[in-house]
């Protein structure tokens, strides 16, 4: 009686020796079992029903039902490669892995391939166990690039029979056809990551097992959006690939199962590297807009620098301009000065012809107005003067206005040839214009005031000086 009482109590202490014996693999953040999982029951504690025939393995997958088997439903099997089970028995609700563990997501198992992908480039190497792969064979006829007989059409034109054949070179691939020397190499892996991934293969859902044991392992993906659908992922590893693949197949499909950890601390490790995350980004941020905030600041600078180097530049140009006005407005009366010198030199040297007891100069002196009373005040000599307007009507009688040519004594009478503004005293003792206009050989002389306004003017007058006798 009582040892009857303790034999359930027994049996429990060995099942929690047997969780605790569980070979576990970490890598990276992730606790891995070692091994394929190999339970009977559920986690409520209900047996999963084994399926020992092929039959009752279709029909489980038919009447979507949980089932497990041993590959070739031979028991020792089980002890290396673990059970395969369909996909009801992963679904099922009462739980496939025991407590503290899940099956894995598509996303786990990227994070497995990826964290060793960060060591080794053959990520199914470091998978694999170092032995119970088969060798497999590798080369022999492969097809390449575009067949360069053909050009890749698999036909050519004979003249022969003058029709399109099958091309002799790639046999109408219109591949390039080449041979690789074939080799045999071995499929077992480095285990260094420590996963031990054995090549357990795989039962299909029409109850055949796959032939390949020795070469493939395939593991079920947990997902939970694929339920209503027909497929479901799976992963595998094989002979000639570097990475796990996801492929889809029948629920009714028989696969192996690698559980993971349940990290409780997973979700608050990944909150707080969101965090960090989030404070680097915000970081850069600000340190983005500081750097922006620099640059505005000096580009601020270089745009006053910039008007600053303009104004001096146009300041330098206001003093240049003036320079030269300065520079002209001298030379400009230095001009008038050497021009009037002229002028009143050529008082003295030209002749002169006498008339009504007065010398009158025979030259005309063209003199711009602005000018005439600098010229009056210092180059008029005392012997000559500007004659009166009754003088200059005189004057400019065609049959008295002559020109002297070299001989003494000797005049030419000749008319005015065009009208002149001769420069006169009237009788207030105010200089005026007298405007000589010429007409039928005849002058008719207007006379004007010389006034204020004309005192700047630019225009030229004409000066006939005379002497008295
Ligand atoms: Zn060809």
């Amino acid at each position: 009686m009582r040892i009857l009482f303790l034999l359930p109590f027994l049996f429990l202490l060995n099942l929690i020796g047997l969780s605790q014996g569980i070979k576990e693999v970490k890598i990276g953040d992730q606790v891995w079992m070692g091994a394929n999982l190999n339970v009977d029951k559920f986690q409520n504690g209900d047996p999963i029903p084994q399926a020992k025939t092929n039959s009752e393995w279709i029909k489980a997958g038919k009447d979507k039902r949980p089932a497990w088997c041993y590959y070739q439903n031979n028991t020792q099997n089980g002890l290396t490669y673990g059970k395969l089970y369909n996909w009801y028995a992963v679904h099922d609700p009462r739980g496939l892995a025991p407590k503290g563990w899940h099956i894995p997501t598509s996303s786990e198992w990227e994070e497995l391939s990826s964290l060793i992908k960060k060591d080794f480039k053959d990520v199914n190497e470091a998978l694999k166990t170092k032995t119970g792969w088969k060798n497999y064979e590798t080369g022999g006829y492969e097809t390449g690039e575009s067949c360069g007989y053909c050009n890749g059409t698999g036909q050519r034109f004979s003249s022969l029979s003058y029709s399109y054949i099958t091309c002799v070179i790639c046999g109408g691939t219109g591949g390039d056809r080449r041979y690789v020397q074939k080799r045999t190499l071995s499929g077992n892996g480095t285990n260094t990551s420590g996963f031990l991934a054995k090549p357990g293969s795989n039962r299909f859902d029409d109850g055949d097992f796959n032939k390949n044991i020795g070469i493939v392992a395939t593991w079920w993906v947990f997902s939970e959006i694929e339920s209503e659908e027909t497929d479901a992922e799976y992963i595998y590893i094989d002979n000639d690939s570097y990475v796990p693949k996801i492929d889809k197949y029948s629920k009714g499909f028989g696969s192996s199962v690698r559980l993971v950890k349940d990290d409780p601390e997973k979700k608050e490790r990944e909150r707080i590297a969101l965090e960090e995350k989030k404070k680097k980004e915000l970081l850069e941020i600000q340190l983005k807009e500081e750097r922006k905030k620099q640059e505005e600041e000096q580009e601020k600078i270089r745009v006053l620098e910039a008007e600053k180097k303009e104004q001096e530049k146009k300041l330098q140009v206001k003093i240049q301009d003036s320079i030269k006005k300065r520079q002209k407005e001298i030379s400009d009366s230095i001009e008038v000065e050497n021009k009037n010198k002229q002028l009143a030199n050529s008082l003295t040297s030209e002749p002169i012809y006498y008339t009504k007891n007065i010398f009158v100069s025979t030259n005309d002196i063209q003199l711009v107005v602005k000018d005439v009373s600098t010229f009056m005040d210092k180059y008029l000599d005392k012997n000559w003067r500007i004659p009166s307007v009754k003088e200059m009507k005189d004057i400019i009688d065609p049959r008295l206005f002559v020109k002297h040519y070299n001989y003494v004594n000797t005049y030419v009478v000749y008319c005015l040839t065009r009208d002149a503004d001769y420069l006169c005293w009237d009788d207030n003792n105010k200089l005026v214009i007298l405007n000589a206009k010429r007409r039928g050989g005849a002058a008719s002389p207007i006379t004007y005031d010389f006034n204020e306004r004309m005192c700047n003017s630019d225009e030229t007058i004409i000066l006939r000086l005379v002497k008295d006798k």
